[in-house]
Order: C-alpha cells, then structure tokens, then sequence
C-alpha cells in the first residue's frame, strides 16, 4: 500500500481515484488524522494530512511519530510526502520542485524515535528511498535533487541562518521533512519527499517573507504537484529494488549476557 503524506492543498488527488473510504487509527502516540483511502491507477493508497484539517498543527506541533505509526498500521510500505520549502539559491525557484537525497536536521523538540527502550541505530547514510526519489526524478517535472534543512519553527530563519545553511551544503529548507523521513526508516518504510518551493529564504528575496506568498506559489503549482503523485503512483512496481525494508537489520545493539568481551 502507498501512503500520501500531504501539505497544503493537494487532497484533491483522492478525488481522483475511487472506491474512497475514510479510516482514523488509534496509535500508541495518539489517534491519527483522519485517512482517505482509495484506490489509484489499481493501487490501494492512503492520503493523510500531514497538519490534520484545516492546517489545525503548526509545523513543530505535528505528531509525526503517530502519522508514521498509523501509516506502518495501515499496511503502508511506501510512502510519498510533499513538503513546502524555501529556497537557498537563487537559482531555485518559487515553483519549482525539488527531491532531497540527503538532509540537515536543526529540529530540536520532537519525537524523533519509535526506540526509547532498545538501542537502535538506523543507517541514514543515504535517507530517501532511492528507488522512489528515480520514479520522481524521472518524470522531469523536478529540477533535481538536493540537500533538505529542517528548521524547528515556526519562525522563518534569519538571514544568517540562511547564508549558513547555504555554506553546509544546503539546497532548500523547511519545517515539516524531519523526524518524519527519519521515523519511516525505523519501521523500514520507502520514503521520499517532493519538495514545492513556495519561496526564496531570507536574505536571497530582498521582500519580507509572509505566508500569503508561500500559499499563493503552493496553490499555483497544486495541479502539476498531483499529476506528479499520480504519475509517480503508476509507475510504482511491485517489486522494491531498494534497502529501506531492512534497515532494521544490523542496526540494533544486542546485549548478550553470554559475551565474553562485555
Ligand atoms: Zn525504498
């Protein structure tokens, strides 16, 4: 099953599909948002609302870790998430999309990981999944891939923060892609983000940052940002040619109290 995980304005893809039904799931971390389910090129998928209704969640407020686990609940292998970001460079655009290889992770108050009572360390040297981060790319609707920063919110970032952003290596920056990716791993889910720059960060416009701006360029690209959801969800084979269903493996610390060398 393939889970949606949805910002802003881009429920109207479950309209799309058929057969829609509508589930909320109790976690250990409390009760999801309400689900749409639905069926989607003969895929069975699941859209959630990353914010619950209405935006109801700001960025730092969202439970991510009960999203996630309601998804894994769900029967959810895969997931695709959108995310709205600023951009680092002046080359990168309002309007355009961007998939993240890799992250920078500045959150600072979230749940962050499903094991508080084993020691797991999953490997995130490479933390989307690659082989739906090819399905993304190939439908040449992105400018490419890039490095994601995570900033806790819900302040926009100063203008120094920006330029150091930028010198680590960043591509563009947002509120909401960490611990999410991150929490998917650990219950080894496929996970990739279509990232929609809804704006430049400080600094690299001259204007103020306001988020009439930032919805405005979301609401233009919405139609483009589902047909290339729906697109990438046709084109999703059965088969995973990537690691993320293993990650678990190695990456616990097993104490055994046989061992000679503890
Ligand atoms: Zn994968």
């Amino acid at each position: 099953m393939i889970g949606i995980i949805g910002g802003t304005g881009v429920y109207e893809i479950v309209e799309q599909g058929r057969d829609i039904d509508f589930k909320v799931v109790d976690t250990p971390y409390g009760s999801s948002p309400e689900m749409s389910l639905f069926k989607l090129h003969d895929k069975e998928v699941v859209f959630m609302s990353r914010h619950a209704v209405g935006h109801a969640h700001p960025p730092h407020m969202v439970n991510y870790i009960s999203n996630i686990y309601a998804l894994k609940k769900m029967g959810v292998d895969r997931i695709l998430a959108t995310n709205a970001v600023g951009s680092l460079h002046e080359s990168i655009k309002p309007g355009d999309f961007v998939v993240p290889h890799d992250f920078l992770d500045f959150t600072h108050q979230r749940k962050s990981t499903f094991y508080d009572n084993r020691t797991v360390h999953v490997d995130v040297t490479e933390p989307y999944c690659s082989q739906l981060r090819d399905i993304l790319i190939s439908s040449g609707q992105t400018i490419g891939e890039g490095v994601y920063v995570c900033t806790e919110g819900p302040r926009f970032e100063t203008a120094a923060e920006v330029n150091m952003y930028r010198n680590l290596g960043g591509t563009v920056v947002g509120m909401t892609g960490l611990p999410e990716a991150v929490l998917a791993r650990e219950l080894e889910m496929c996970y990739a983000s279509i990232c929609t720059v809804s704006n430049f960060a400080a600094s690299i416009s001259s204007n103020k940052l306001t988020i009439d701006e930032v919805f405005e360029v979301v609401e233009n690209k919405r139609e483009n940002l589902i047909d290339l959801l729906s697109d990438s969800i046709m084109k999703i084979p059965a088969d995973h040619s990537c690691e993320c269903g293993d990650a678990l493996e190695g990456a616990e610390v097993n104490i055994s109290l046989e061992s000679e060398d503890l």
